[in-house]
């Protein structure tokens, strides 16, 4: 029988880089063609119509049902001049990655014959078979119900023949069964608090939006070796493979030239991206090899969230034709650097500023540093909820190694910024210099500007950086939609700055000055948030246990960190905001408890069958090979010449066999301990059940496995090495 891996590895080897007919024309001319944009509603809306479509998309102002109509009649004649036959809603259930259940337009004429048909109902609202969907209890299967509504801020598209209408995915009972809902009402909250704090500097803000850009790492490797390799099919990560003798110390890979076959790749996606008015503006190589970046012109927030749900979808779809498979698993390989997504965060105001960066004069630094202090307030207050925004079973093999992020939540300020603040907090002085709206250089807020300059400092190790005019989530993982982080991080906001507004109004009423009061606020705001402030080394022990002290959430099981959104700071944030109901948090944090379970159930499954139906199997065959080998030399060898001759031989036929049975013993515990994890009833404490009594057995048979890896003979092994999946383009 031929040995699939080399041939899989020949597979890999023969391929060429596909040739790649980029378009002949500019990329600016054919941005967004795939999409019912503000050019396109423009060519085939009425002036009325588009009228009351933008202030929808703009102001939030409802879209009565004739509007709904003709909509949808353009949609579907500007989509059917591109081939589109059929029509979808496209939702993010609380699974990551979407859904979709496609439509024809099709429909009877009345008169015996056919014609198509996409009515403003159709296109608003529609009752998928939602049972399938996770809900965490909030809808019994028996009303199977849920709805899909319209969500006009985020443009249709068409991809391939159908229009996709990106909507909101809702109970019979209007609980949000999915990301998007939350997220939205986030962005509403945080545009009001936000605008009601801007006011205090300009009273001419009338919005203030949030903005997110985000990075997507991820991995390519070949589909031959992939298809070798049962646990990536089935988990999307190795669960097995010793390092590689060589991997990422040298770090060749980040700064060496794009494979073609890859670099092909990148060009074939971005061109799709552009159609389909996604962003991509940046494509390199990451550090650990065969690991690759995307990132686009940042975008408002919902907007960016449905474009990298899209991109992760458009990846998988143009990697295949370039013989490719994606990987945005957070740690596909053990030993290299695993794949996160940062999420760029900033507010703007429809005045033009942005509220996270520096300004031009004293008046919108204070502005500037209002804005930050309160980030840093919402991140210190809700540090285990930010935390719990980002967790996951895959994430979890980040958070906590040694790689950003570490399983604490902290903020980076960089030097310039800290000098600042502390000033701020001690020098008595400064605010009557600072109120001063003139330049001179003892103003510490004047001097923003020149600082930030040649601001280089960047500290790689923490979760959450100011970079200069935005704030970088990196705890996110590859894999989520961002929209969990986003939607957590914007609810923490709007309740600090609600926190924040209150506080100087309070001040105001006394008959302090509002700059005064803004100031003497911000004061308090800089002391007391000063516990999740850390420049140092994230990764050390040290920060760990000076976190602690400093109060910190430090847990690092996923199970418990989820406990978060359910504490009493998070369900009061929650309700004051009105971004998440107690009945919604309780159903979220099931679904998660309930995945997370699943995840680890399912690498459980994978690596016990594989353990004893394909790893077994092959040491056993060479452990024989030995033995026959043993057997020979004893028939042409003395008794006592046979160890000096086979001394090795006999050694390693011994180590097989004890790493063959602690391998045969851990996967029956394993097993055993999933049987009594599965009959817990609360998803809660089987989840915890799963991460404390059955996730430490992955490790250990992963060991013996790996060891086993080193010993048999290359030839016998059927499994694609680390080597060989890491290395051939
Ligand atoms: P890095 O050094 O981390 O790669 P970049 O400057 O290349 O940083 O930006 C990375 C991401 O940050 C991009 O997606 C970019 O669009 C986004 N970004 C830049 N400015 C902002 C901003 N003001 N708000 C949100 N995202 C931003
Ligand atoms: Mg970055």
């Amino acid at each position: 029988m031929p040995n699939l891996r080399f041939k899989a590895v020949a597979e890999a080897a023969a391929r060429k880089a596909l040739e790649f007919d980029a378009p002949s024309k500019k990329a600016s001319e054919y941005f967004g063609k795939y999409v019912f944009d503000r050019n396109n509603m423009r060519k085939y809306l009425s002036k009325d119509t588009l009228k009351q479509v933008l202030a929808a998309i703009d102001r939030g102002e409802p879209l009565n049902s004739d509007v709904a109509g003709q909509v949808a009649s353009a949609m579907r004649v500007w989509a059917m001049e591109l081939g589109a036959t059929h029509y979808t809603h496209w939702f993010h259930p609380l699974t990551d990655g979407t859904a979709e259940k496609h439509e024809a337009f099709i429909d009877f004429d009345g008169h015996g014959g056919m014609i198509e048909n996409f009515s403003g109902k159709l296109l608003s609202q529609q009752e998928p078979d939602a049972s399938s969907f996770p809900s965490g209890g909030i809808r019994n299967t028996f009303e199977a119900r849920g709805y899909t509504a319209w969500d006009p801020s985020s443009p249709a598209f068409v991809v391939k023949d159908t229009l996709c209408i990106p909507t909101i995915f809702i109970s019979y009972t209007g609980e949000a069964l999915d990301y998007k809902t939350p997220l939205l009402k986030s962005i509403n909250v945080l545009d009001k608090a936000a605008t009601e704090v801007c006011r205090y500097f300009d009273r001419n803000v009338k919005h203030v939006t949030g903005y997110l850009g985000w990075e997507q790492e991820y991995f390519l490797i070949d589909e031959a070796l992939y298809f070798a390799r049962p646990d990536l099919i089935l988990t999307e990560r190795t669960l097995m493979g010793h390092d590689s003798a060589k991997n990422q110390q040298l770090e060749d890979h980040y700064f060496g030239a794009i494979p073609s076959r890859v670099a092909a790749f990148m060009r074939d996606l971005e061109n799709e991206c552009w159609l389909l008015s996604i962003p991509i503006k940046a494509r390199h190589n990451e550090v650990a090899p065969g690991q690759f970046e995307f990132a686009p012109i940042f975008e408002e927030c919902n907007l960016a969230v449905d474009h990298n749900l899209l991109l992760m979808s458009v990846m998988k779809k143009v990697a295949e034709r370039h013989h490719f498979k994606v990987l945005l698993h957070e740690k596909p390989f053990k030993g290299i650097n695993g794949s996160g997504k940062h999420c760029n965060w900033s507010l703007g105001t429809d005045t033009g500023v942005n509220l996270m960066s520096p300004g031009k004069n004293t008046k919108e630094n204070l502005q500037f540093i209002t804005f930050v202090v309160n980030t840093l307030m919402a991140v210190h207050k809700h540090n285990a909820l930010l935390k719990a925004g980002i967790s996951s079973a895959t994430n979890a093999h980040r958070l906590g190694g040694n790689e950003a992020p570490p399983a604490i939540i902290s903020v980076f300020m960089g030097t310039q910024i800290s000098a600042i603040l502390d000033e701020l907090e001690s020098n008595e002085e400064i605010r009557e210099i600072a109120m001063q709206d003139k330049t001179g250089t003892r103003l510490p807020l004047n001097h923003i500007p020149e600082l930030f300059v040649d601001n280089t400092d960047r500290n790689r190790t923490s979760p959450f950086a100011f970079t200069g005019n935005k704030f970088e989530f990196r705890a996110v993982g590859s894999s989520a939609n961002c929209a969990s982080a986003m939607l957590a991080l914007n609810t923490a906001m709007t309740g600090q700055l609600m926190d924040f507004k209150k506080e100087t109004d309070e001040l105001i009423a006394s008959g302090m000055k509002t700059a005064d009061a803004v100031f003497a606020v911000v004061r308090k705001c800089i002391r007391a948030s000063k516990a999740v402030c850390f420049d140092g080394n994230g990764y050390s022990e040290e920060w760990r246990i000076e976190a602690e002290r400093r109060g910190l959430n430090c847990e690092t099981r996923v199970p418990y960190i989820l406990d978060a959104y359910l504490s009493e700071s998070s369900e009061e944030l929650f309700a004051k905001t009105k971004v998440l109901t107690k009945v919604e948090l309780h159903a979220r944090n099931e679904v998660k408890w309930e995945q997370y379970t699943k995840k680890v159930q399912i690498e459980a499954r994978v690596l016990g069958d594989l353990a004893m139906n394909h790893i077994i199997p092959v040491a056993t065959r060479y452990q024989g090979v030995l033995l026959d080998s043993l057997y020979k030399i004893q028939a042409v060898y003395d008794r006592d010449e046979v160890k000096r001759i086979a001394g090795q031989n006999l050694s390693i036929i011994e180590s097989i066999a004890e790493h063959i049975d602690a391998i045969k013993l851990q996967v029956d515990e394993m097993v055993d301990a999933r049987k009594i994890s599965n009959k817990i009833e609360s998803e809660r404490e089987k989840a915890i059940a799963y991460c404390e009594n059955v996730v430490p057995f992955l490790e250990e048979i992963r060991y013996h496995i790996d060891k086993l890896e080193l010993i048999v003979d290359n030839e016998m092994w059927t499994l694609p090495k680390y080597r060989e999946l890491l290395f051939i383009r």
